[in-house]
Order: C-alpha cells, then sequence, then structure tokens
C-alpha cells in the first residue's frame, strides 16, 4: 500500500512493502530536478544537498534519460550515466535517482540481496520492455532471485489520461485480448502504461508488486505532469539508496 509521508518536513510517497527502505517516490513538495521550470533550480538544488545529508551520502547517481532502453549496472565513482533510462547497483550506501513527469517509474529492490534498480517507462520503453529487461539483468547477471524481488510501480499517467492512437496502441499492447490494458473509445485508445509493466514483471516471476493509483495528470497539484501542464513542467522523482555500510 502506498502512503504519503515526511522527509525532513517534505512530503514524499512511500509503500508499505519497502517502508524501512529509503525507497521512495518524490512530490512536487520536494522536487530535484527543475526541468523546464528553470526558476525552481536553486530550490532543487538545496533539495538536493537535503536528500544526500539526510541520507548520508556523498553523491547522487543519475542519468539523462532518453526514452530508450540501455540499462547501467552502475559502477563505484561513476555518478552519471548517459543515454540511460535504468539503474541497477548492489554497492552498499549509493543512491540512484531518475526523473519523471507522467512516464512510470519503477523502483526494484531485493532486501535479502541488497540490490536495487530504477527505471523510467515512458510508453516507448514500455513498447521495448525495459521493466521485463532491467528485472532479466538484476535476475541473470546478479544472481537474484525474482522471489526476493520487492517492485514498487509509482505515480504515472494513468488509463483515464493517456489517450492515444492506434499507432501508439499498436506498439504497446501484444495481447488484444487483455482489457485489463486498455480501453477503446471510437477511434482513441486509452492504455494503462502502469498495468503493462505490471504484466512485464509477472512475466519474470516477480509477484510481491505495488501499484500505485494516482494519475499524475488528474493530480498535478501533487505531482508534475508533461501532459497536463504542456511540457512547461519540472520532475519528480524516484530515489533507491542500497541498504549497507560503505
Ligand atoms: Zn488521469
Amino acid at each position: 500500500m502506498f502512503y504519503f509521508d515526511n522527509f525532513n518536513g517534505k512530503k514524499i510517497l512511500k509503500s508499505s512493502l519497502l517502508q524501512d527502505y529509503d525507497c521512495f517516490f518524490t512530490t512536487r513538495d520536494f522536487p530535484l530536478t527543475a526541468g523546464a521550470l528553470e526558476n525552481i533550480e536553486p530550490e532543487c538544488s538545496i533539495n538536493r544537498l537535503s536528500l544526500k545529508k539526510q541520507l548520508g551520502v556523498q553523491n547522487i547517481t543519475t542519468a539523462k534519460q532518453v526514452h530508450g532502453c540501455n540499462i547501467e549496472i552502475i559502477n563505484k565513482n561513476t555518478y552519471f550515466y548517459d543515454n540511460t533510462d535504468a539503474l541497477i547497483s548492489n554497492i552498499p550506501s549509493s543512491l540512484m535517482l531518475l526523473n519523471y513527469a507522467d512516464c512510470v517509474p519503477i523502483i526494484l529492490y531485493s532486501k535479502k540481496d541488497n540490490t536495487g534498480g530504477i527505471i523510467h517507462a515512458g510508453w516507448r520503453g514500455c513498447a521495448a520492455e525495459i521493466t521485463a529487461k532491467t528485472a532479466d539483468r538484476m535476475i541473470k547477471e546478479l544472481n537474484i532471485h525474482p522471489e526476493n524481488i520487492t517492485a514498487l510501480i509509482g505515480p504515472s499517467i494513468g488509463k483515464c489520461c493517456f489517450e492515444t492512437d492506434e499507432d501508439v496502441f499498436l506498439k504497446l499492447i501484444k495481447d488484444k485480448s487483455n482489457t485489463e490494458l486498455y480501453t477503446k473509445k471510437g477511434n482513441k485508445f486509452f492504455i494503462d502504461l502502469k498495468m503493462i509493466n505490471k504484466y512485464q514483471l509477472l512475466e519474470k516471476d516477480i509477484h510481491n508488486i505495488d501499484i500505485s493509483d494516482y494519475c499524475t495528470c488528474c493530480m498535478s497539484d501533487i505531482f508534475f505532469s508533461y501532459r497536463k501542464e504542456k511540457g512547461i513542467t519540472a520532475r519528480h522523482s524516484a530515489i533507491v539508496k542500497i541498504k549497507g555500510d560503505k
């Protein structure tokens, strides 16, 4: 179950599945990345310092997200990855961050192995199955058993607001018989991107999944929404800190 929590006086979104872990989603109350709202960069800069201080880390590992399917298992001392939409780490005390305004944020974490991942899945990432591929790399390259992975599918644009034409529908929906994934109205399609990611996780035998009900577009008072704000918006973030001493 998702719930709003307080992080040093700022509103964040956490899940009961990872309650005792530093794995969460930020809100408009705690922006870390200004995006097109250049005027809030000073606030974001202060918030990034506060995040590092509260979590006791020197660096934040992040990426230039390009709606692609490149996944990086991070190295010590590399804090920025170009052309990357998913990060994985098993380095104790490493802190990873990716940014969103409507795209689906996914956090993966194995409490047993203290190994985590963070995924940026817009519709292109969903179509390229970036979530399934990230889970696969954790499972195969880092020997994580899927049963030990907890997955959080965070706030994103919902089925209520993600209206597309048939071209996007055909790229996203492989199983047209699964009406959990979409609703057709006239010649438009309303697609549930969060549910697409859930099915990608289930296919990888990950069943411990919490899925947020929140639509960023309907709730643009709490989250940033690229669609609602016509691109003139900042970003909320997904945060994963790997437990353990350096
Ligand atoms: Zn909505």
